[in-house]
Parts: structure tokens; C-alpha cells; sequence
């Protein structure tokens, strides 16, 4: 029998992994998860004798068993084939003692591919016989929107509508968006900040009203955020094979505990590795980085999670967020599956604007999570001590998380730290960091410095946006984006 999700806050709708793909979110707003995730298994032995697309078949077909072999086979074919630039797909690098684990070999150069090469094929499969076309709605603080925009282009049957905040993006994420081939894309900005983009999208999934004359159409709209399980189970994957890799380097045996550091917002990131912990992979501590919006850290040390505060606009934009959606999944396992609990928290958020966990659920936190965050000028000397010390290009986010690795203890345990873009998604911040003037420096001259600065060549899919044309610029109210998408289903969605 395959396994049952339901929703994080209740368990009366109770779905299969393909249709929680195709919903995105559950009915009452609340997000996918399963009972059974600790009851699943996945063998170590066998994830460190083989190579990533086979990591991916063993732990997508432990986790989404509604599919076949042969397709989630397939997906795995196209997600994976031939789109990353590195055989390995998500190579392990040394960093002095630590080791880096690059996400960002896909076609947009950040660690969101990883999973939007994946859902589309997942999604494709999932549509099945009923003709329902498909609205992606997807809200991006930078990375998401063109990761999104490349995974779906293309795909038959399904469009993708992106919002992105205005001027809260660097030029080469804006420009990689607008510039999006295909029939089936728009993007579009919105006047306010990332969270703002956020809640107005889950407004629109969660207002029936557009639903029932979409449906008219047999259209409907679904998720690309990290909300949706069919982007966290493709994360998954990484963890275990991290650990394959440290292990055929000699630098692990089977079973030894190791340590992940993961530059987080949304936290779907470090979720995939809590999932991958319950799944069996040996890991002592997720040490959970933040930028100056650092409401995790708080959350993690004092068991009240307060988003009353000020936006900060810092140089790891992918990371500037006050709400991170896929927490609700980590307190949903943390309370021992106690959605009456998640709900009331969730209430208390959406009505307070915060939320105090039992102490009892906060020691347990506490046993598996640490934090700690890096303001701005601490980033950029993060960047400049890879260099420096390790000639190692890193960007803005890795750093973050490579700060607050280096202010921890080193505990004797192989130590991991994810590695979310490429350094040229950032290039005027990289090069300042690494104490150069950019004034008046367009993004792509800037690319050039740091490449000859450094020696190492921009990847072709950045390089390549110095002639690219802006398709799109549509800009927005937040309480204009509801029609834009309506609009959005008429137009590209035929
Ligand atoms: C999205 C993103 C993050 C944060 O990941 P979450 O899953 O949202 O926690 C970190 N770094 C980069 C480069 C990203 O694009």
C-alpha cells in the first residue's frame, strides 16, 4: 500500500504523493507530510556504492511510492542526464578542513535546480487522464523564479506565472528571469518584499473562488515553493549521497556521525536533511546559518518564533525572509505528528505574528539543530577567507554558512557545509568582498574582474545573459498579483 500525506494541520484530507505534487498545498493551508517517514528505511551501504542518479531512484522511490521504478526512472533520466555540469551532479570539494558540497551545477547556477529539474517531470506524470492544466504560482526572493522558469518552460500542458520582489533581487537574478524563453513563462515584479510575495501566493492557492473558475477551464493552480513535496523529496537525495562521497574519500566510515551547515530561509534546505536523518543517514547536528534576518536563530535558542521585526535587506537575498514556510514541517515531526498542536501554533503566527513551542519540543529541537548567523561585513570576510586562505570562490549565502561554521567548535566530525550558487550569481558583492572597487560596475563587468582576478571562468548560462533580451517587465501591487494570475491562466495556459 503506497503511503498516505495529508496535511501538516489535519489529517482529514489524506492524499497520494502524486496528488499532494499536483496540490502544491493542502486545503486548510497547512503543508504535505507523512506519519511514516521514520517507519522508511534507506540503506547506507547501498547508497555508498552507487553514483547520484541512483541515489535519487532509491531514496524518490522510498519516499514518493505511488510512482513506478520505470517513471520516477525516467524523471531521474531527465532531471539529471544531462543538464548539471558536473558528472557527479553535486560534487564534494575540500574547503581546509571542511568539506563544501556544491548545489549549484545546474542550468541557473543555484541549488534550487537540484529540485526544479525534477518537479516538472514529477508533476508531468502526476497530471494524469483528466486534462487539468496547470498554473505554477510562484513566489521567489531570487533563486526559485528562474530555477522554476527553466525547470517548466516547455513542459506540455502546465505554465509557471513568477513573482519576484522589485529591486530586492541582484541584476543577473533579474535578468535571468525576464530574459526566460517560452510560450508557457511570465514574470513579473511586485511592490514589496519576499514575504509579502509569499503570503499573497498562498492567499491566491487558498482563495476558492478563483479555483472554481479556473476549474471551469479545468485549470489549476499548484505550488513550485519549497511548500510543495515534490521539492523537498528531490533534496533529499543529496544528503546521502554527500555522505557516499565523504565516505569513497576515505574521510568517513560507514556509520560515523557527520555535521551539515545550510544557509537557510525558507528552510526547505535543512528540512530535505532532517528527512534524510529520519530516513537513517548518521547526522549528529544541522547547523542552521542565517543572515542578519536572523529569526531562526532566535527560534532555535528561545523556542518563540517572532517575525515582528524589520526586514534586512543583506547580499545573501535568497536568504532575506522573516516567515520560513517549511518550519511548519519540522514542528510537525517534532511534536510527535501533532497536528492539533502545528495548528494552533500556525494560528498564533498568522493572527500574533509569533509563537512560543513546548519546552519540551524546544530541548528536542536543540538536540539536532544549532545556529548562528553573519551580518553582512562577517559574509563578505567569509568570501575573502576562502580565497585567502583556501583559494576557494564561494558566494554570499555559502559564506554565510561558512562563517558560522568557523565559529563553532570542531567536535572530531567530518563537517559539511552546502554550497547554494555559484559566486558569479553575485559577482559586484563577491568582488567587493574580495576588496575591490565596483563603483558604477555593471554586473556583467564585474563578472569579468573576478574571473580575471581569480582564474575561474563564469559558468556559460551567466555569461551568456550579457546578450540576452528582457522579455518581461511587468510590475505590480501585492493586491494586484490575484488578477495578474488569472490573467496570466488566459493568456500563456491555453
Ligand atoms: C533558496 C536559497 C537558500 C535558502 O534555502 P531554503 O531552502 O529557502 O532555506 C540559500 N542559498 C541560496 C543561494 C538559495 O537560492
Amino acid at each position: 500500500m503506497s503511503t498516505f500525506y495529508h496535511s501538516t494541520r489535519s489529517r482529514n484530507e489524506r492524499v497520494t504523493s502524486k496528488k499532494a505534487i499536483l496540490q502544491g498545498i493542502a486545503e486548510d493551508g497547512g503543508l504535505f507530510v507523512t506519519d511514516d517517514l521514520a517507519d522508511k528505511h534507506v540503506d547506507l551501504a547501498t547508497v555508498c556504492g552507487q553514483g547520484y542518479q541512483e541515489n535519487a531512484l532509491l531514496v524518490l522511490t522510498r519516499l514518493l511510492d505511488d510512482y513506478t521504478i520505470p517513471e520516477i526512472s525516467h524523471c531521474v533520466d531527465k532531471a539529471y542526464g544531462r543538464t548539471f555540469d558536473d558528472p557527479r551532479v553535486t560534487p564534494l570539494t575540500p574547503i581546509g578542513d571542511d568539506w563544501l558540497l556544491e548545489l549549484h551545477h545546474g542550468p541557473t547556477s543555484a541549488f534550487k535546480d537540484v529540485a526544479l529539474q525534477m518537479l516538472p517531470q514529477l508533476m508531468s506524470l502526476a497530471q494524469g487522464a483528466d486534462g487539468e492544466k496547470i498554473m505554477i504560482v510562484c513566489a521567489t526572493s531570487g533563486d526559485t523564479g528562474k530555477a522554476a522558469l527553466a525547470g517548466f518552460a516547455g513542459i506540455d500542458d502546465i505554465a509557471v506565472t513568477v513573482f519576484y520582489p522589485d529591486g530586492k533581487v541582484s541584476d543577473i537574478q533579474r535578468l535571468q528571469m525576464v530574459s526566460q524563453p517560452g510560450d508557457n513563462v511570465c514574470v513579473c515584479a511586485i511592490k514589496g518584499n519576499f514575504d509579502d510575495a509569499q503570503t499573497e501566493v498562498k492567499n491566491i492557492f487558498a482563495d476558492h473562488g478563483l479555483a472554481a473558475r479556473l476549474a471551469e477551464h479545468t485549470k489549476v493552480l499548484s505550488s513550485a515553493n519549497s511548500i510543495n513535496v515534490g521539492r523537498l523529496v528531490p533534496q533529499v537525495v543529496y544528503y546521502f549521497d554527500a555522505y557516499a562521497q565523504l565516505v569513497a574519500k576515505g574521510a568517513v566510515s560507514i556509520g560515523d556521525e557527520v555535521d551539515f551547515c545550510v544557509p537557510t530561509g525558507n528552510f526547505g534546505d535543512v528540512l530535505a536533511g532532517y528527512y534524510a536523518k529520519m530516513l537513517g543517514l548518521p547526522v549528529r547536528t544541522f547547523v542552521v546559518a542565517s543572515n542578519s534576518n536572523d529569526v531562526l536563530v532566535d527560534f532555535i535558542r528561545t523556542g518563540t518564533y517572532d517575525r515582528r521585526r524589520p526586514f534586512v535587506k543583506t547580499i545573501s537575498p535568497s536568504m532575506d525572509i522573516l516567515v520560513s514556510s517549511n518550519l511548519e514541517r519540522l514542528l510537525f515531526y517534532l511534536s510527535g505528528c501533532d497536528v492539533e498542536l502545528v495548528s494552533s501554533l500556525m494560528r498564533d503566527l498568522a493572527e500574533k505574528g509569533c509563537y512560543t513551542i513546548p519546552t519540551s519540543m524546544a530541548d528536542k529541537l536543540r538536540e539536532t539543530f544549532a545556529c548562528g548567523r553573519a551580518n553582512d561585513d562577517e559574509t563578505r570576510q567569509a568570501i575573502r577567507d576562502a580565497w585567502d586562505n583556501h583559494h576557494v570562490l564561494i558566494d554570499p549565502h555559502t559564506a554565510v554558512g561558512m562563517h558560522v561554521l568557523s565559529e563553532r567548535p570542531r567536535e572530531g566530525r567530518a563537517r559539511i557545509c552546502l554550497s547554494t550558487a555559484n559566486p558569479y550569481k553575485f559577482p559586484a558583492d563577491v568582488l567587493r568582498a574580495l576588496g575591490r572597487g565596483v563603483d558604477g560596475r555593471d554586473g556583467f563587468r564585474c563578472m569579468d574582474e573576478l574571473a580575471e582576478l581569480t582564474g575561474i571562468a563564469a559558468p556559460r548560462n551567466l555569461s551568456a545573459l550579457r546578450d540576452a533580451s528582457t522579455r518581461f517587465s511587468d510590475v505590480v501591487e501585492v493586491s494586484g498579483m490575484s488578477a495578474y494570475v488569472e490573467q496570466a491562466c488566459a493568456r500563456i495556459l491555453p
